[in-house]
């Protein structure tokens, strides 16, 4: 078996849609960045890259390719699990957490895991969402931005989902 982590954090910032999970949360800001910000995603597949041994997510989607400009984080996903494939292992579970003061996600949460899920080809079961606030505390706590935090579990294939 292989256990990776992965953490990431994007600042909200005013004209862009909020993605996480592979959601469209409705909020009057959005995660700046790159790609579409996606934190969530990035945390997941950086939890991926890293029970791979592959490093991080800056080595394999450099912020200087132009070709990553707004590429929807799915895509990203999608490609780290190729990897994960053709390494010959399969998920075996992920839990993740999100590290938010606004907008309040617990609404979103159960739309959030399905999609999670579905990205990842993986029955509900295997993959766990949580949110929490920083209790108003620090850059988080202020609305300043979003935080993801993720762990992934790989068996080989076929003892997977
Ligand atoms: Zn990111």
């Amino acid at each position: 078996m292989r256990i990776g982590q992965g953490f990431d954090t994007h600042a909200l910032t005013e004209g862009r849609p909020l993605w996480l999970g592979g959601v469209e949360i409705p909020h009057d800001r959005g995660l700046a960045g790159h790609s579409d910000g996606d934190a969530l995603l990035h945390a997941i597949t950086s939890a991926l890259l890293g029970a791979l041994g592959e490093g991080d997510l800056g080595k394999h989607f450099p912020s200087s390719d132009p070709g990553l400009e707004g590429v929807a984080s799915a895509r990203l996903l999608e490609r780290v699990l190729a990897m994960m494939e053709g390494a010959g292992f399969a998920l075996g579970n992920v839990d993740a957490t999100v590290i938010a003061q606004e907008p309040r996600l617990a609404p979103h949460l159960e739309k959030m895991r399905a999609s999670v899920a579905d990205l990842l080809g993986a029955p509900l079961e295997r993959v766990n969402l949580k949110a929490t606030s920083t209790d108003h505390l620090g850059a988080i706590g202020r609305g300043e931005g979003i935080a993801a935090l993720a762990v992934a579990l790989l068996v080989p294939k076929g003892e997977g989902a």
